[in-house]
């Protein structure tokens, strides 16, 4: 008999499971229980695949053989809570598309920030290696769609830890964590721990001869990595010290060290700039290095990557103040790392929907190098408390162009105004890349 799989919410992983489900021969149902958007309905459709929105039939989900569920969808959904009181199997996306990979290699990133600068660099550095492969997961398609409709040789996956929630058998060859610092607690009964076993998660079933890449300097990683019985070969990277294997980085110059061969690169020849990029281009690097591409096409690769959208992108100068479009940044830590990549006095533009940051943890380069802050947000009063004692300039604004117009008039020549809110954006935007292009746009009509 088919296996019944019922498939939680239809979004782009939901349907990518449902088009491999479908594929492969199983007897599926696919319930939603918000609404589904008119593209994916008309994929369920055309591949005749019965499904429900709005609403969640559970005489049709409980009593199936196994559950895909949707990583948007929390454990303390009162539908999630039925389903494991049954005892029934809840798998993710990635462990269903997993299954169905044959004997393709997966690279698989995960971490707090970092993680589609990374996969993206890796995907260009084996594209142009001429490998056979598709990058997907959190960033394009979904795991699912890309073995149901494009299969390759090597997937480049961003995993987020959602993802990684419901994992059982998923092993990458080579897995990157890229660091760890606090982001969607409240999906992890606002426990840290969770969060970072969740992390973890991404070696839990790796083997002896898969491998494992992951940021000594990153403290919680650091912190809790001897805590994990994992079974691959470590390849650290790290600023602060020499390593006999992994990636290193002294006097402006990566050493990438494995098995005995070692790589050096200057960091002026990387063509994506700041401390983070450095430990995103070293852990690249490295995953190319474990799929043995060979230097040179590493070394070029890091040359010509162009980088991506809302991530530190040149906005534009007017009057020698040039413009930064950083909205992806939604935490604390990745604003940290776009002011510590500042050198030119800062206008920073912050504020959203805070997800309980902790603005302390900006003090210090606040005051190094941020002479004005905008704020963008509809309650902004956290960011005043924080840093009015010692930033004299600030104002607030309520749409992408008032926050631009207000930076720009506390800007001289040779100064930077960068969008990097530290936050969420569903408070005046739709998303991150809504604030991004409002702020590109507002920049243009300056
Ligand atoms: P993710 O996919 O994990 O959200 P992105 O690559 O999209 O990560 O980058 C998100 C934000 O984090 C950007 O603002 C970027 O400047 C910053 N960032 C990128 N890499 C790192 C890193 N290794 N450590 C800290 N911050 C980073």
């Amino acid at each position: 008999m088919k296996k019944k799989i019922v498939i939680l919410g239809a979004g782009e992983s939901g349907v990518g499971a449902a088009l491999l489900a479908r594929q492969q021969g199983y007897d599926i149902f696919v319930s939603d229980g918000g609404g589904i958007k008119d593209v994916y309905k008309k994929e369920l459709l055309q591949s005749n695949i019965p499904f429900e929105e709005g609403m969640h039939t559970e005489e049709k989900i409980l009593g199936v053989d196994e559950v895909v569920k949707s990583p948007g969808i929390p454990e303390k959904n009162a539908l999630v809570k039925k389903i494991r009181l049954q005892g029934i199997s809840i798998i993710s996306e990635i462990e269903f598309a997993y299954r169905h990979k044959g004997d393709s290699k997966i690279i698989a990133i995960t971490g707090s920030n970092g993680k589609t600068t990374t996969t993206a660099l890796i995907f260009h550095i084996c594209r142009h290696a001429g490998l056979d492969c598709a990058m997907a997961g959190n960033i394009g398609y979904s795991f699912a769609r890309q073995v149901a409709v494009d299969p390759k040789v090597l997937y480049v996956l961003e995993v987020s830890s959602f993802q990684l929630d419901d994992i059982k058998t998923f092993r990458p060859d080579i897995a990157i964590l890229t660091n760890i610092t606090a982001d969607h607690l409240d999906r992890y009964e606002y426990q840290m721990q969770n969060y970072i076993n969740s992390k973890f998660r991404i070696a839990e079933n790796q083997r002896e001869g898969d491998t494992f890449i992951y940021n000594l300097d990153d403290e919680i990683t650091n912190r809790h990595i001897n805590n994990y019985p994992i079974k691959s070969t470590l390849y650290p990277i790290t600023m602060s010290k020499e390593l006999p294997q992994g990636a290193y980085l002294t006097n402006a110059r990566m050493h990438l060290k494995w098995k005995g061969e070692e790589m050096k690169m200057s960091i002026d020849d990387f063509a994506l700039k700041g401390k983070h990029n450095q430990y995103n281009s070293m852990a690249a690097s490295l995953a190319a290095t474990a799929v043995d591409i060979k230097k040179p096409i590493i070394r070029e690769s890091l040359q010509t990557f162009q980088s991506l959208e809302h991530r530190m992108e040149p906005a534009g100068s007017i009057k020698g103040v040039l413009f930064i479009n950083d909205s992806k940044a939604t935490n604390i830590n990745s604003t940290w790392f776009a002011l510590e990549s500042m050198d030119r006095p800062t206008i920073l533009i912050l504020g959203g929907v805070d997800k309980g940051n902790n603005y302390l943890l900006l003090n210090e380069m606040v005051k190094e190098k941020v002479k004005a802050i905008v704020c963008l947000g509809t309650d902004n009063s956290k960011i005043h408390e924080a840093f009015g004692g010692f930033v004299s300039l600030m104002a607030d604004a309520g749409s992408a162009e008032e926050a631009v117009k207000a930076a720009f008039r506390f800007a001289d020549k040779g100064d930077v105004v960068l969008l990097s809110p530290a936050c969420a954006s569903f408070d005046l935007f739709k998303n991150y890349e809504d604030r991004g292009e409002q702020f590109k746009h507002a920049v243009k009509e300056l």
